[in-house]
């Protein structure tokens, strides 16, 4: 943390912010302000420079030609890399879960490359696009309650030797691979296929994110009566039979 605040850098909400994924940011906010922290917000657009002195970086989804132009401009940039070596703490969402691999299939139906951050790559599924509600159980090294989320995407991410799945889904498909994986993530990036946004709906993912860019294990506890019954209510449904 430099100057005391906590630095979240929300990147190229003028390409990647579908399915409210802004609220991504909204709830880092509100969830290290909650705990004392002083906050400050950077909205970084695809024409200016990515900053490399942030803590805390989110990325959203997007439409498959924004998806291009953002890994276009962030290969270019470079900022986002030389953030992560010097330790920034990285979540990305859908489009941009695939940018931070090292390749996905572009709008063109082109190999892409990314930044390379996350051991994994992206193709295109060849089946129905993976759409609907998500249940999955978080890798229980992280200590969080289930994940659920809303997908949708044509892509289908493999993940290598260096990435472990964030989760593995009761419901939905999650990576699409079909072995029940979904997300990914390393010691320090972060990415997942669901939208919703996922940290309104998961805000403990959101306290990890915290904990890790302020090295520290725990952080004091907020009352999360109504996100608990929000994801009760998200589990109840999702087992409701179709
Ligand atoms: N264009 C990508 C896909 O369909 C990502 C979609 C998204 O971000 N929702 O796989």
């Amino acid at each position: 943390m430099s100057d005391n605040s906590l630095r979240v850098v929300w990147i190229y909400p003028d390409l990647l912010s579908t399915y409210g994924d802004q609220g991504n940011v909204l709830v880092v906010e509100r969830r290290a302000r909650q705990r004392g922290l002083d906050v400050a917000r950077l909205d970084v657009r695809s024409d200016q420079p990515i900053p490399t002195s942030g803590d805390i970086y989110l990325i959203g989804g997007g439409e498959d030609r924004p998806q291009r132009l953002a890994a276009e401009r962030l290969r270019r940039d470079g900022g986002l890399d030389r953030a992560v070596g010097n330790g920034a703490i990285v979540f990305s969402v859908c489009a941009g879960y695939q940018i931070l691999g090292h390749e996905f299939i572009n709008d063109l139906g082109q190999r892409e490359p990314g930044l390379g951050l996350l051991d994994v790559v992206s193709v295109r599924g060849e089946g129905a696009r993976c759409v609907g509600d998500v249940l999955g159980d978080i890798d229980p090294r992280l200590g969080l309650p289930p994940l659920t989320g809303f997908e949708n995407h044509q892509g289908v991410t493999h993940l290598g030797p260096t990435a472990r799945p964030l989760a593995k889904v009761r419901f939905g498909n999650g990576n699409g691979t079909g072995d029940g994986t979904e997300g990914a993530f390393n010691e320090t990036v972060f990415g997942t296929y669901m939208h919703g946004p996922v940290l309104a709906r998961n805000p403990l993912i959101a306290d990890l994110l915290l904990k890790l860019a302020l090295d520290v294990n725990a952080l004091p506890p907020t009352d999360d009566r109504w996100y608990e019954s929000l994801r009760n209510e998200r589990i109840a449904a999702a087992q409701q039979p179709a």
